[in-house]
C-alpha cells in the first residue's frame, strides 16, 4: 500500500509514527509531504523546522518532552551569540541542532536543492519514511500584524516564537507560493497513492500553506485515491500550540466542524480537498459532500496514534490486515 500524508512538525511527526508502526512491513510505503513555510535564515543557516521535527522524531532523535529539536542538548552557541547581542537571540537553536543547520547549509550553498539534502540528512537518521519537502523553492509564511497604528508583516517564527502568537493576526502570506512548484516526486507520489491522508497539523500554517503550492491541491482533487484528514481540534480546543490564533486570522471558527468545511469536499466543493474527515469522540461535525467519523483522535502513545491511522485508512476505503 503507497500512503501520502501531508505533515507539518509535531502533530505531524507524531501521526506519522503511529502510521509507520502500523504500516511497519516492507510491502508498505508512506510519504510524508513536509510544510516548509516555517523555514528560515537565522545567523547564515538556513533552519527547516517541521522537516527536522519529522526527521529527529522518526529517527529517535527528538527531544520528546520540547516537542522539537535534540534531545540532550546543550545551548553554548546560543549564550555565545547572546554575548555578542547578535539578533535573533529568541530563537532555539541548539548546539546538536547547529551541526544539522550547518550540513544544510552548506550543501544549499552548494548548489543541491533542497529535497536532495533531506534525503542526504535521512542517510543518518533512517526516518522509515520517504519525507519530501512540499517544495524546493522558498516559499516563507509571513503574518501580517499592527501594533498601535502601525501595520507590517513579519516572518512566522518571529510570530510564532517571539510573540508567542499573542500578536493579533490579521492575516497570512505565504510569500513565493505563486511561483513555486511542488517538490520532485510530490505529485507523482499523491497520483500514485492508494491513500492520502492530512495528518492533524496545523490547517492554516502547515496544511494550508503546502496546498498553496501550485499543482498540490490539484493532484489531491485528481487522484484515485481516497483523501482523509485528521482533526487537530478536540472539543473546540487545538490540543498544543496555537491553531486558534492561526484559524481566528483567516476567519474561521476554532472546531473540527469548520476546518472540515475549510478543506471541503471532493465532490461538492470548488477547490475541495476531503472525501472523509475524522473527529475527536463526541465532537458534532457536518461537513457537505464528505464522510465524517468520530474516533478518539489524541495520539497519547504509539498505539492509540495506530488506531487514529488505521481508522483514517478504513474512512478512505482500505484495510490494514
Ligand atoms: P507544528 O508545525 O509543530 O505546529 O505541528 P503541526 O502543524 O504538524 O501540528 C500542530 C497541530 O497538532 C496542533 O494544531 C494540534 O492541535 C495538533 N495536535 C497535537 N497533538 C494532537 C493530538 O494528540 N491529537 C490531535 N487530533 N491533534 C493534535
Ligand atoms: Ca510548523
Amino acid at each position: 500500500m503507497k500512503v501520502v500524508v501531508l505533515v507539518g512538525g509535531v502533530g505531524g511527526a507524531r501521526f506519522l509514527v503511529g502510521l509507520k508502526s502500523l504500516l511497519g512491513a516492507p510491502e508498505h510505503e508512506v510519504t510524508a509531504v513536509v510544510n516548509t513555510g516555517d523555514d528560515v535564515w537565522m545567523h547564515g543557516l538556513r533552519i527547516t523546522p517541521d522537516l527536522d521535527t519529522c526527521m529527529y522524531t522518526l529517527g529517535g532523535g527528538i527531544d520528546v518532552e520540547r516537542g522539537w529539536g535534540r534531545a540532550d542538548e546543550s545551548w553554548t552557541v546560543k549564550e555565545e551569540l547572546a554575548k555578542y547581542g547578535a539578533e535573533p537571540t529568541w530563537f532555539g537553536l541548539g548546539d546538536r541542532d547547529i551541526a544539522t543547520h550547518l550540513v544544510r547549509t552548506r550543501m544549499l550553498r552548494a548548489g543541491y536543492p533542497l529535497s536532495a539534502v533531506v534525503e542526504a540528512l535521512c542517510h543518518r537518521w533512517q526516518p522509515g519514511v520517504r519525507l519530501l519537502p512540499m517544495s524546493d523553492d522558498r516559499v516563507e509564511t509571513h503574518v501580517v500584524v499592527s501594533e498601535g497604528d502601525e501595520t507590517r508583516a513579519i516572518h512566522f517564527q518571529e510570530w510564532w516564537v517571539k510573540h508567542r502568537a499573542a500578536l493579533p493576526a490579521q492575516s497570512f502570506a505565504s510569500v513565493g507560493a505563486e511561483s513555486a512548484t511542488a517538490a520532485p516526486g510530490v505529485v507523482d507520489a499523491i497520483l500514485e497513492a492508494d491513500v492520502v491522508l492530512l495528518a492533524p497539523s496545523n490547517p492554516v500554517v502547515s496544511v494550508g500553506t503546502i496546498l498553496a503550492v501550485p499543482g498540490i491541491r490539484d493532484a489531491l482533487r485528481k487522484t484515485e485515491a481516497g483523501v482523509v484528514g485528521l482533526s487537530p481540534i478536540i472539543g473546540g480546543k487545538p490540543l498544543r500550540g496555537m491553531a486558534d490564533a492561526c484559524l481566528t486570522a483567516i476567519g474561521v471558527e476554532t472546531s473540527a466542524e469548520a476546518v472540515g468545511r475549510l478543506y471541503g469536499s471532493r465532490k461538492t466543493t470548488e477547490g475541495g480537498v476531503l472525501d472523509g474527515w475524522l473527529v475527536h469522540t463526541g465532537d458534532r461535525c457536518d461537513v457537505p459532500g464528505v464522510a465524517v467519523r468520530a474516533v478518539p483522535l489524541l495520539m497519547s502513545d504509539v498505539d492509540a496514534t495506530a488506531a487514529m491511522a488505521r481508522a483514517a485508512l478504513e474512512l478512505a476505503g482500505v484495510s490494514v490486515g
